[in-house]
Formats: C-alpha cells, sequence, structure tokens
C-alpha cells in the first residue's frame, strides 16, 4: 500500500545533493575570505588564497589527464601541499592516496603499483625513497617536487615543481561536486605488518560525515586553532583536514612531531586543539624541563590509535591538557569510538577519572552503532565487564572496502557487522573497554590475560616510560607475560624483580610479567609498538621454565 507520503515526494536537484567535505572549502573561503586558514612557519595563507591554490591543483591535474578515479598519491609530512591536496585532488574526481611518509621504498613502491598512481607528488625529505621507489616502475606517474621552504633547499625528485604546477591551473576553475556521494574520495593503506598492506577506499559521504562527528565530539569552531601533531597520511588525519575548515578554524602545520616545536607552536598560536598518538602524548610529558612550556589556557587533546594508560592521561591533565580518547581504525575513517565524559565523574580522584577515560567508549554520533560479540555465534555478549567479545561497528563512516581485494571486504564484513579484529568488554554503562587485538591476547593456562591490562600497570610505576607485554612461550602455561619496558630518561635503575614485586601487588597472580627485559621497544612508522617483533624476541628467549 503506498502511503501519501510516498507521491511527489521525490528528491530531486534542490533538495538532494552529494555530501561532500569539499563543500567545507568553499564557504570557508566565501565566509571567511580574508582569515588565516593555514600557518607554516612564516607563512599564512588565508582561505581565500587557500580556495584559489586547491582550485589550480584541481585544474593543473585536470589539464595534464589526471580526473575521474584516477589516483593521486603524496609522500610528505603535514605541511601545506598535503593539505591542499585532500580538496584540490578530490575537486577533479580523482582519489587522493596519503602515503606513509615513514615507509620504506619497497612498500611506497608497491602502494604506486597496487594504487595505478597517475600523479605522485612529494616532499624533498622524502626524495631518496620515492627514486627508489619508482625504480622500475611502468608507466611512471606525473612526478611532482613539493619544495616546501621549511623543507630541504635541494635534491627534489620530479618533474616539475609544485608552485609551478599550481601556476599550470586555474584559481577560478569550477570543481567537479560528486554525482554521487559513494564515489571514492581517499585510499588509505593499513600499516601491513604481517604482508603487503591493504588499501582501504573511503567515500565522500563518509568523509564528510566523520569530519562533522569530529567537529562536534571536540569542540571545534571558528575560534580553533588547530596543531598538526597527527600525521595527515593517517586516515586523512583522522578526517581534522576537513573538519577543522568546515568550521573555519585555523591549521597550523608541523614538519615534525618533537616538543622542542610542540611546546613554543603552543604558545606562540595559542593552540586550541592537536591530536596524536599516546606515544606523542609520552614525548610531551617526558620533554625536558627546558623545552616545557606553561599556558594559562586548557589545551584540548584528542588520543587515540592506540590504547593511551591511564597514568599518561593524568599526567596530561596536571600539564594543563584535557584528553579526549578516541578509538578507530584506517577502515573507518579513524576515530569511530569516544569516551564521552559523564557529569557524575567530575567528583572522582585524578586517577579515577583517567580509568574512565581510558576506555574506548561509545560510538562516534555520526557512527550508527557498535557491539560487542562472541565471534562465533555473533550473539552481543553480556555488558558485565568481564566477557570478551570482538568489537564490530555499522554505519556510513565504514569503508567501502579494500581496494582490488574482495574476499578480504567479504572476511571484515560477515554478518552485517564491519569486524575490527580487536578483543573488548563491554561495562554496565554500555562502554566498552578494549583489552587487545586479537592476536595479541596471551593464554596461560587457559586463561584470557590481556596485554593491555598489565601494560596499564606497567605504566604505572615510576620508573616506567614505555611499556609493551607479549606472550612468551612457557614450558608449564603453555604462554606467560613478557614485558619489554623502557625506562624514564635519568630514572634510577629497576631490576626484573622489582617490577615483577610491583606488578604483584596489582595483578592476579597468573597475570604477572614472568620476565622482563630492558631497552628501547620497536615502533611501527605510524609510532606503535610493533609487537610481533617482540614476540620473536619473547620466542627467542626460548621456552620458560620455573
Ligand atoms: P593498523 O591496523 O595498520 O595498525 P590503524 O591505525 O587502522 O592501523 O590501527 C587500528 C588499530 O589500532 C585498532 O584496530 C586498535 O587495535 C588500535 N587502536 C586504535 N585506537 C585505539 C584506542 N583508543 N585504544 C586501543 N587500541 C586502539
Amino acid at each position: 500500500m503506498t502511503s501519501i507520503y510516498d507521491q511527489g515526494l521525490d528528491p530531486n536537484a534542490a533538495n538532494h545533493v552529494a555530501l561532500t567535505p569539499l563543500s567545507f572549502l568553499d564557504r570557508a573561503a566565501q565566509v571567511w575570505p580574508d582569515k588565516v586558514a593555514v600557518i607554516h612557519g612564516p607563512y599564512r595563507t588565508t582561505y581565500g588564497e587557500l580556495g584559489r591554490r586547491c582550485r589550480r591543483l584541481a585544474s593543473a591535474l585536470d589539464r595534464r589527464g589526471i580526473g575521474g578515479g584516477d589516483t593521486v598519491s603524496v609522500l610528505a609530512p603535514n605541511i601545506p601541499a598535503l593539505l591542499e591536496s585532500h580538496y584540490g585532488v578530490p575537486m577533479v574526481g580523482a582519489v587522493l592516496n596519503a602515503i606513509n611518509a615513514r615507509l620504506d621504498a619497497a612498500t611506497v613502491g608497491f602502494i604506486l603499483r597496487h594504487s595505478g598512481a597517475k600523479a605522485f607528488l612529494v616532499d624533498r625529505d622524502c626524495a631518496e625513497v620515492a627514486r627508489a621507489a619508482l625504480e622500475g616502475l611502468e608507466p611512471r606517474p606525473l612526478v611532482i617536487d613539493i619544495a616546501d621552504p621549511l623543507g630541504p633547499a635541494s635534491g627534489g625528485v620530479g618533474d616539475l615543481t609544485y608552485e609551478s604546477f599550481l601556476a599550470e591551473g586555474d584559481p577560478d576553475v569550477a570543481w567537479a561536486w560528486p554525482e554521487d556521494e559513494w564515489q571514492a574520495i581517499g585510499l588509505n593503506y593499513t600499516s601491513g605488518t604481517t604482508g603487503n598492506p591493504k588499501g582501504v577506499v573511503v567515500h565522500h559521504r563518509g568523509a564528510f560525515l566523520n569530519a562533522m562527528g569530529n567537529a562536534i565530539t571536540f569542540g571545534l569552531g571558528p575560534e580553533t586553532v588547530y596543531l598538526w601533531t597527527l600525521p595527515m597520511f593517517h586516515c586523512n588525519g583522522w578526517c581534522y583536514t576537513w573538519a577543522v575548515t568546515a568550521v573555519g578554524g585555523t591549521h597550523v602545520c608541523l614538519r615534525k612531531v618533537d616538543p622542542a616545536l610542540i611546546f613554543p607552536a603552543i604558545a606562540e598560536h595559542r593552540i586550541t586543539h592537536l591530536c596524536g598518538a599516546p606515544i606523542v602524548l609520552s614525548m610531551l610529558i617526558h620533554a625536558p624541563e627546558t623545552v616545557k612550556r606553561r599556558f594559562e589556557h586548557t589545551v584540548e587533546v584528542a588520543t587515540g590509535g592506540a590504547a593511551p594508560p591511564s597514568a599518561v592521561i593524568a599526567a596530561m591533565s596536571q600539564m594543563g591538557f584535557h584528553v579526549t580518547h578516541l578509538y578507530g581504525l584506517t577502515e573507518v575513517y579513524g576515530p569511530s569510538t569516544l569516551c564521552a565524559w559523564q557529569a557524575d565523574w567530575d567528583a572522582l580522584d585524578p586517577e579515577a577519572q583517567a580509568l574512565k577515560v581510558a576506555r574506548q567508549g561509545v560510538n562516534l554520533l555520526t557512527m550508527s552503532g557498535q557491539d560487542v560479540i562472541d565471534p562465533a555465534t555473533m550473539a552481543p555478549v553480556p555488558a558485565d565487564g568481564v566477557t570478551l567479545g570482538e568489537l564490530v561497528l555499522r554505519g556510513n563512516t565504514v569503508m567501502k572496502g579494500y581496494l582490488k581485494n574482495g574476499d578480504a571486504s567479504d572476511e571484515v564484513f560477515r554478518g552485517g557487522w564491519f569486524h575490527t579484529g580487536d578483543l573488548a568488554v563491554k561495562h554496565p554503562d554500555g562502554y566498552v573497554e578494549i583489552k587487545d587485538r586479537a592476536k595479541d591476547i596471551i593464554i596461560s593456562g587457559g586463561e584470557n590475560i590481556s596485554s593491555l591490562e598489565v601494560e596499564e600497570v606497567l605504566y604505572r610505576h615510576p620508573q616506567v616510560m614505555e611499556a609493551a607485554v607479549v606472550a612468551r612461550p612457557d614450558a608449564k602455561w603453555g604462554e606467560s607475560p613478557c614485558a619489554f619496558v623502557t625506562l624514564k630518561p635519568g630514572a634510577a635503575a629497576a631490576d626484573e624483580a622489582g617490577i615483577i614485586g610491583f606488578c604483584r601487588e596489582r595483578l592476579a597472580g597468573f597475570k604477572q610479567p614472568r620476565t622482563v627485559v630492558f631497552g628501547p621497544l620497536p615502533k611501527t612508522s605510524t609510532g606503535k609498538i610493533q609487537k610481533f617483533q617482540l614476540r620473536g624476541q619473547a620466542r627467542a628467549l626460548g621456552e620458560r621454565r620455573e
């Protein structure tokens, strides 16, 4: 039976428009033409100018025959050219492939080949890697040398410079509004710690929504001054490349994550917001006193990408930062859950507050749903804070799928959910807490041990700066926890017995580390601790015997 609402009320060009974050730039350029959009060292770009530069990029690509459905790759740190690519590339219907600037040449070469890149923009700091990655690549993309004034003065790889390329374009060109919001906007490769990376394809609609969700969650507005401590190549900077523009805030670029640059930038530009993995927060906490600066205002910090230990959250609060905890993956455009603050937490002491905030929480308002399920039956686990299951997500900010890898896409979308591969519990208040990546869980004498739970305790040890816990083969228990620990700079020596004793007072017997190894921890190019390497090291120690 048709309803009265089914007649004559079809979508039309006036009431149904494809969602795209590109519209944010047009609006910002119109509303705030003279406002500073981008700060880069001594350089300033207004929103009016940013709009024209992005149109030039789109037009220059178009004049070189690059357009709808083509891939444009960029290898660069957080500089204006990478921000502009987030607009100029999709403005011509092409797909932006922002490549992790810390990757090796072989992986970059794989990405260029797999994505069929038609153009490749390269910062001079990455020129050597790019040159090696391009070797033997057929057909060779158009290579553009980004001669960033704050980067190396020479040594670029490329057929022409970025600025001369922009000069080829028309600053007033009408850009191509996507006909369909499902059109791809970005291609982001996962880190691929076990094999070749997978190309995550994201669309205009999801990018629009996640940018809006982030802007609301993180309280962005026209007064926002956003410091680029989070790589733009990481899930398009968690969509903040688009979110900050949406509200007409100011982007402050940063070539390098270094506390000696971050603290002065916060003070000089009155930074209001920044994002970063917990490792970035640790760097700020353990920066030498001579580098640290005090500021009058509270800086909002969103952290995620790995679990922030509650000790890190508490230490940041003491330094004048307010921490929001986000969780996500490349496949869901970066942040997809957050630990939303509840009014009754105000009354808790700082340590108890930090423990609440260390949980991954609830879905972002633009994600339709999340649950923790038994992977075998797909049934939700009880909200008891104990039963372990897989965290699954559903909504419009889930990727289209993996590029040229239907099997992998089917696998993660099975049963109508996106499977994160993260093991979590659901608390009685509905907040989720990640316990481990499925492959990182330690099984000792048949009991599950969350490596994150043991790490959380280690981070509270006064001499510990970083810690990671993995499984070591154990003659009696099958596996037992092996802790890898980096001590704070200048900390008094700590020994294995002391660390284990500290854990004994705070953890159930079977969860205590049985082995402690001291030294620096191997990290991925995105700053995550490489547990698979540590697992190898733990295996190399041989089977543990009591
Ligand atoms: P990769 O999978 O290549 O490491 P991602 O950035 O997509 O790159 O990593 C997503 C993973 O990072 C998640 O599956 C999860 O294991 C971890 N992660 C992200 N945010 C958090 C967080 N807030 N707490 C715990 N783990 C997190």
